[in-house]
């Protein structure tokens, strides 16, 4: 298939992108404290081909502080060195740069800068678990937002910025605030009616087009659908009328929907281009360029939203994340060389925690600076030496990826007839087909290098290890799901469980049939138990879902699906219960104790029991070999060596694998905001 279309430049107001790769704006959680990281992650964008490269949210004043949040920043001049730096590394690979000017509004917390809280009306924060109160602002206040934002896009443009956005969307920015019937109560010129309600975004689109005064693009980022929200804005509703009051005002259309939740929807919980057919109305009302999202990592599908006019730019946030370089490698037509996405929303948790985004299947991400590592580029092993990989999951996999680069060579020993580890069996899960990627993206580069040997179905011993005589021995065994009732929130064994059938992730992962009804018992509070009990339901199971936390599956509101979850329990009908934790059998029933204080037991009948609790390492291997071959060549990486996510587990064996590259185990450069570039 020829790509050419895609590499075609766009006029997006007075400057050109040299194709039609946008990374769109996305948290890095370096924020302004952070700027080497910020923007040595960044230029890796440029430099993989990326033709335009915006910055994440940028406060433009004190009064919008988004506290333990790690935003850019563009209060004043004394954040203008750091932004001109970024312009400069981004634009020496030819790409533009973009900036995403921001005021929180009613989202903003100010508990950095402890000045009110403003927005359209007097209400509460649209946090509910802060206890401030927003204030309305009068026309004094209006007036020292407008020119804050003009004065921080005179900034903006002196750094030298291509696009300065005004940004209106996600329910996050003082404009969609005004824009929201539920969040604008006024009563002045600027509430009420739609007309009165969009006359501040436009003010500010005409202030900042005046402030670009042709020399660079303003774009606006408006969410054109938003989902559970009263009075929600939606695209065949007042959203649209919003697009087509302002169709021809912005030089670009970068377009969403809200909140994120719903922008940056999960693989278990939606497809690539989920959000196309709420944007797709808006190359129909504006001649100006689209840029939008959906997760797009398929070339195919590029080609197809250009050619039937669904969109002009193919927008990007995690596929960039997870390939810098997807831009490069489709123009060489390295295709099984792309990293693609698999929708896990790893990166999106960094975002809860204020840290420098993490990714599952590039684990070079914010250590671009820090560490020094390139995603592509891997330092060659100072001299010739061999790698013996034990254990073909992810953690494995991405070591032996990692020391093939480094032009080792590599033996990889796999105990299944299958690589992939836990990624293989948990992809057969229902919803997590996509997480075969991690698998795949490595298991296709290592079968086409001359420098490895791959041997499934070989379960070594330690004495086969020894006798192998490898330079290098990295042990990548991975972990198995307990039994026995240890989890997050009970560090004892319950030995009654062995008076019951109970069955682990893995055994319902090798294909045990449960019998009778079944209670999937959440005591990880991730992923896996909720998606254990959609499965056995899948299969014709009486499923219940009980966890003794106060919340459903608590870890995945960082990854935005705990919604999305519930709504499918209620969906397919599995009942769910929190705040119980199990306590015992008796006859056909399990018995719960309510983690609240003066409430009764709770009884369910229960056959199977499925426990979902911790994880066992399979480390027994790593001891015996380094009793053998001493603790210098042993490495263990991944699970085996503690058990955690896949992305920390592909993070292990990266690390491990450069370790043995370059011999370096220092830890990384520390950023400061007050030396840029060192
Ligand atoms: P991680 O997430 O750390 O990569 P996984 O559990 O996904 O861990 O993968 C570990 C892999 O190691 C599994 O596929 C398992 O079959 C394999 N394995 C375990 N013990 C041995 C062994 N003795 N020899 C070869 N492979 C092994
Ligand atoms: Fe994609 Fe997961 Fe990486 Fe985020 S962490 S970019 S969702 S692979």
């Amino acid at each position: 298939m020829n790509y050419d279309l895609l590499f075609e430049a766009v006029q997006i107001g007075p400057v050109t992108a040299p194709n039609r790769f946008y990374a769109v704006p996305h948290a890095t959680g370096h924020g302004n404290l952070q700027p080497n990281g910020s923007i040595a992650l960044r230029e890796t964008k440029a430099e993989g081909g990326w033709g335009t490269v915006v910055m994440q949210i940028t406060e433009i004043a004190a009064s919008s502080d988004m506290a333990n949040h790690p935003m850019e920043r563009l209060w004043d001049e004394t954040y203008l060195d750091a932004h001109a730096k970024l312009v400069e590394r981004i634009k020496r690979h030819g790409a533009l740069s973009g900036i995403e000017l921001a005021h929180c509004g009613m989202r903003a917390r100010n508990y950095v800068s402890g000045i009110p809280v403003i927005g359209p009306s007097n209400l509460p924060l649209l946090r509910p678990e802060f206890p401030i109160q927003v204030r309305a602002m009068n026309k004094s206040d209006i007036r020292d937002f407008r020119d804050s934002h003009r004065k921080a896009a005179q900034l903006a443009k002196r750094a030298g910025y291509d696009i300065l956005y005004v940004y209106a969307a996600h329910d996050l920015s003082l404009l969609s605030n005004f824009l929201s019937a539920r969040n604008n109560q006024r009563s002045d010129e600027y509430g009420g009616s739609l007309k009165n309600r969009v006359r501040l975004l436009r003010e500010v689109l005409e202030d900042t087009l005046e402030v670009a005064s042709g020399s660079c693009a303003v774009a606006l980022r408006f969410s054109v659908h938003e989902f559970g929200f009263e009075q929600a804005m939606t695209y065949d509703g007042e959203a649209r009328e919003v697009v087509e009051m302002l169709a021809e005002l912005p030089d670009l259309w970068d377009v969403n929907i809200a909140g994120w939740p719903a922008d940056s929807q999960t693989s278990r919980f939606s497809e690539e281009g989920y959000q196309l057919e709420f944007t797709d109305f808006v190359k129909s009302v504006t001649t100006k360029p689209v840029v939008g999202v959906g997760r797009f990592t398929s070339p195919e599908k590029m080609i197809s939203l250009i050619r039937s006019g669904r969109l002009d730019l193919i927008g990007a946030a995690r596929p960039s994340i997870a390939d810098p370089f997807l831009p490069t490698k489709i123009r060489e037509g390295r295709l099984n060389e792309i990293r693609e996405c698999i929708g896990c929303n790893i990166c999106v948790s960094c975002d809860a925690y204020g840290v420098p985004v993490k990714c599952t299947q590039n684990p070079s991400v914010s250590e671009e600076w820090r560490r020094g590592w390139h995603p592509e580029n891997i330092p060659s092993v100072k001299k010739q030496q061999t790698g013996l990989i034990v254990g073909g999951g992810p953690a494995g996999l991405e070591c032996a990826w990692t020391l093939v680069r480094a032009g080792m060579h590599v033996t990889m020993v796999e105990a299944e007839e299958e690589f992939g580890g836990r990624v293989s069996r948990e992809s057969r899960l229902s919803g997590l087909f996509a997480w075969s990627r991690v698998r795949d993206y490595r298991l296709m580069q290592l079968q086409q290098h001359e420098n490895v040997e791959l041997f499934p179905a070989n379960r070594l011993n330690a004495g086969d290890i020894e006798e192998f005589d490898a330079d290098n021995v990295v042990i990548a065994t991975g972990a198995s799901w307990r039994g026995d009732g240890v989890g997050s929130m009970n560090y004892r064994p319950l030995p009654w469980l062995n008076e019951m059938i109970v069955l682990t992730p893995d055994d319902v992962m090798s294909n045990v049939a449960p019998s009778g009804p079944v209670i999937v018992y959440d005591d990880d509070h991730f992923y896996m138990g909720a998606v254990l009990a959609e499965h056995l339901h899948r299969m014709g199971n009486e499923v219940r879902f009980i966890t003794p936390h106060q919340e459903i599956s608590a870890w995945t509101a960082f990854t935005l699906e705990q919604g999305a979850i519930m709504n499918r329990f209620a969906d397919l009908g599995i009942p769910y219960h929190s705040n119980l934790m199990v306590k015992g059998k008796q006859g056909k029933e399990l018995v719960f104790t309510s983690m609240l204080p003066g409430m009764e037991d709770r009884a369910f009948s229960c056959e199977t029991l499925v426990f979902v609790g911790a994880r066992l390492a399979r480390d027994e291997l790593q001891f015996e070999v380094r009793k053998r071959l001493g603790e210098n060549k042993v490495y263990a990486v991944g699970d085996c060596d503690v058990p955690g996510t896949i992305q920390a587990a592909v993070f292990s064996g990266h690390r491990v694998a450069r370790q043995i590259i370059d011999g370096d185990e220092s830890f990384f450069r520390l950023d400061r905001p007050d030396i840029v570039n060192r």
